[in-house]
């Protein structure tokens, strides 16, 4: 990957690279998986775009396949941990308001429980 694809400062970038350590659920050319640090749910992975984008606010327009690429990648993978029947969450926080901490944009994949509104 070319030095403008990957931050040197982002800890989503070096997980993506290998540089940090995880338990990676799936990778392909464009997207990686991995578990949350801090799960709220009995399932609860991270899908992220290798390259570093920043948020939803910062995408470019050819940023946006990769979008459909990590649903069908979180798909895939919910379906592989148990979660055809009763489904899961897939969501995606831009900015302050709603709790964005890791400015690489990232889908929270959540199941494996009745979620709630929200929670
Ligand atoms: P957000 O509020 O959408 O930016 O969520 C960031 C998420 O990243 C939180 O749910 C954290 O628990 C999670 N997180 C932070 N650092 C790590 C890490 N090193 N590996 C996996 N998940 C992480
Ligand atoms: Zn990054």
């Amino acid at each position: 990957m070319s030095p403008e694809e990957s931050n040197t400062d982002c800890i989503f970038c070096k997980i993506a690279s290998g540089e940090m350590p995880s338990e990676i659920v799936y990778e392909d050319e464009d997207v990686v998986i991995f578990p949350d640090i801090n799960p709220l749910t009995p399932v609860h992975l991270l899908v992220i775009p290798r390259r570093h984008i920043t948020s939803l606010a910062e995408m470019s327009d050819e940023d946006t396949t990769i979008v459909g690429k990590m649903t069908r990648a979180a798909n895939q993978v919910a379906l592989e941990h148990g979660l055809a029947e009763n489904g899961y969450r897939l969501t995606i926080n831009s900015g302050a308001d709603a709790g964005q901490v890791i400015f690489h944009l990232h889908m929270h994949l959540m199941g494996g429980r009745h979620l709630d509104w929200k929670h």
